[in-house]
């Protein structure tokens, strides 16, 4: 007993010491208890668990023109996802449809794991780029960490009872609790800022597969004259109608062009990521000449969301310069704790863009943009934030004040670096 008191306090305390990051995709600051690998792990146990009733009431479809159709478009939906978050090349992704003619919703857990209700095409008679959308949004949710950050919330709120429950001699139940959380993550609403991510994500994801941006609206219109039961997923949360009709068609306008250009290029090579389950769960087998998974994400990385991609350029041309101290420092006091994990896993892309939008004049800025320039090859954007980084540390340094400055000694870092490039005009 006195062992998993000990193990849950130190959880309790882990919580909250690591309780917010700052999402890697949109930069929105979550609360996070609750390990990604955990919430991947225990959302997929979650997920077979449900699978396997489902199956057993004979209420999963496992062949037939809907489940082909299905995974086509949610394999193209991948293929982009893994763009944007090359570390989702390895996820587990499945999906499965249930039949289940009077339910209209679908989800994705984290992890991938995806599933689609009949009622999308019974109740809805929803078209293929309508059903690419309302997939898309839901991979949005998991490639912005949705379900791990309410899987934290459920598990913030219940470790209390649980210290509670242990204290009264109760059996551990962190397992099941966990499970629990999974659960509940996927039948409670997410936020509005969740749904508003999600949205964003999900129909340029579309758009980029080939599927008409126009059909998020159009999904939404029949969606929402439905009205009996409980909201489907994607209605969830947007309580002003007309705004998330305009702000859909608004982004549908936006991402247009990257639809137009799939639809009149040649298709583009990418790998399956939808057979791992054929391939018993293990490491998917290549044939020989065929594009890997990790391969194809890394191949792909140099690229961003369209709502990130003016910060993501400005970074690139070297044309990134700050004067914002007072107004940004909460924002950069709450984003800077992650430039270490960042920039240790070369996550240059997401480094560049969380410092992009901190926008905070510091050296540390600098010196952060000129590691992500030189992970990313560009040698000049490099020098030229380098050289800003010894500029702003007269002035600016992260260090003054007794702040930290993450571990990075910034200013006789930023000159050896230096010294390996040229110096800037
Ligand atoms: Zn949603």
């Amino acid at each position: 007993m006195q062992k998993h008191f000990k193990s849950l306090l130190r959880l309790a305390v882990f919580a909250l010491l690591a309780g917010c990051a700052a999402n890697p995709i949109t930069g929105r600051s979550q609360f996070m208890v609750v390990p990604e690998r955990m919430a991947i792990g225990e959302s997929a146990a979650a997920y077979n668990a449900m699978m396997g009733e489902l199956g057993k009431k004979r209420k999963i479809e496992t062949d037939g023109e809907r489940t082909q159709k299905v995974r086509e478009i949610t394999d193209r939906l991948i293929a982009q996802a893994v763009r944007f978050r090359p570390d989702s090349a390895n996820w587990n992704w499945e999906v499965q449809v249930i039949n289940d003619p009077k339910t209209v919703n679908a989800f994705c857990m984290a992890g991938g794991k995806m599933a689609i209700y009949s009622g999308m095409w019974e109740k809805l008679k929803a078209t293929d780029d309508e059903i690419a959308n309302v997939m898309g949004h839901e991979i949005g949710h998991a490639l912005a960490n949705h379900t791990q950050e309410r899987m934290s919330i459920a598990y913030g709120t219940g470790i209390g009872t649980q210290i509670a429950a242990i204290a009264l001699g109760a059996r551990d139940q962190t397992a099941a609790l966990m499970q629990q959380a999974a659960v509940l993550a996927i039948a409670l609403p997410n936020s509005r800022e969740s749904e508003s991510e999600a949205d964003q994500i999900g129909i340029e994801l579309a758009a980029r597969a080939g599927y008409d941006p126009k059909a998020a609206v159009t999904l939404w219109e029949k969606m929402s004259k439905l009205g009996e039961g409980g909201p489907p997923e994607f209605l969830s949360t947007h309580p002003s109608p007309e705004n998330r009709a305009a702000r859909l068609k608004e982004l549908g306008e936006r991402v247009q062009p990257l639809y137009v250009a799939v639809k009149s290029g040649a298709p583009v090579e990418a790998p399956k990521f939808l057979n791992a389950r054929e391939a018993s769960n293990e490491r998917v087998v290549t044939k020989p000449g065929e594009i890997t998974r990790e391969e194809y994400a890394k191949r792909q990385a140099d690229d961003t969301l369209t709502f990130l991609a003016e910060p993501y350029e400005r970074f690139k041309s070297a044309a990134a310069v700050f004067d914002c101290r007072v107004q940004c420092g909460f924002s950069y006091a709450r984003k800077k704790g992650d430039w270490k994990a960042l920039h240790d896993k070369g996550a240059w892309r997401d480094l560049a863009v969380s410092v992009m939008q901190a926008g905070y004049l510091s050296d540390l800025s600098y010196f952060m943009l000129g590691e992500a320039a030189r992970g990313l090859g560009l040698a000049e954007a490099a020098s030229t934030y380098y050289q800003r980084a010894l500029e702003a540390g007269k002035e600016y340094g992260c260090g003054s004040g007794g702040f930290s400055c993450e571990g990075f000694e910034v200013q006789r870092q930023a000159a050896a670096a230096l010294s390996v490039f040229p110096t800037p005009k």
